[in-house]
């Protein structure tokens, strides 16, 4: 949608190469990255340095190299999307470690129920991302292991943006229709393994609910997509023309 009466704000400045390079090298996801896709990151990378909150919290210190790639992983789930995924949130809170938050519900009776949840990131609609750094530290270590927190909360931040979370980000028409139907089947199925007992092929707690499914097959397109494409072929694909190609190479 156009708006008349906005004007576009100025293009934020470009990060300085030299950083930007030693931020990369740290990051399995953008060693072998075609210039195309490189040149949209950059962009979009400057775009969310300029107009996103990096917060430390607790007593956690970041440097620059450090931003920048928590950044780069935040805009890794766009660059196909694009910078209106960048949409809804200006805060990125990061823990030193697993936090805990505390939870309360009304039952139907009326009674209060309260508990502690130890999480390692967060997405509130309309609310900041909250990530553990030790945890997103653990997935550039081990790359390859169906982890990925950046991507899992993205997830949730884009299925959001249509206004409900539910497992479907916005998408033309007849695109969301298939999503919708190929990935109600595949957690369909995959809930009815969980329920059975049996041994499930990705991590369980994609059974969860819809949302929590298309946000832990994202994990999997970026930290292990081979696996998902043998156990969800027509979920790994949809996410593939959703995020692009797997970046990471072909483990040997
Ligand atoms: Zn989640």
């Amino acid at each position: 949608m156009i708006w008349p009466f906005t004007r576009r704000p100025a293009a934020p400045p470009p990060v300085e190469p030299a950083l930007w390079r030693q931020a990369a090298a740290g990051l399995p996801w953008l060693r072998a990255i075609d210039p195309a896709r490189a040149d949209r990151l950059h962009a979009l990378v400057a775009e969310f340095l300029r107009d996103k909150a990096i917060v430390p919290v607790q007593d956690l210190q970041l440097n620059e190299v450090q931003r920048l790639r928590l950044a780069m992983l935040c805009c890794l789930p766009l660059l196909e999307f694009g910078r209106e995924g960048l949409h809804g949130w200006r805060e990125l809170l990061v823990y030193p470690g697993a936090f805990r938050v505390q939870r309360s519900h009304v039952d139907a009776h009326g009674v209060l129920h309260e508990w502690d949840d130890e999480l390692i990131g967060e997405a509130w609609d309309r609310g900041p991302v909250i990530l553990s750094w030790a945890d997103v530290r653990a997935d550039i270590a081990a790359p390859r292991d169906g982890y990925c927190v950046v991507a899992h909360e993205i997830a949730h931040k884009l299925d959001v943006l249509d206004g409900a979370m539910d497992g479907t980000p916005p998408l033309p028409r007849d695109w969301q229709r298939q999503w919708a139907a190929d990935f109600q089947r595949a957690y369909d199925a995959l809930c009815e393994t969980v329920d059975a007992g049996r041994a499930s092929p990705i991590d369980d707690y994609a059974a969860e609910s819809p949302e929590e499914f298309f946000a832990v097959c994202s994990e999997y397109h970026f930290s292990d997509a081979a696996t998902l494409r043998a156990a969800m072929p027509k979920v790994a694909a949809h996410l593939q023309r959703f995020y692009g190609a797997p970046l990471l190479p072909a483990a040997l």
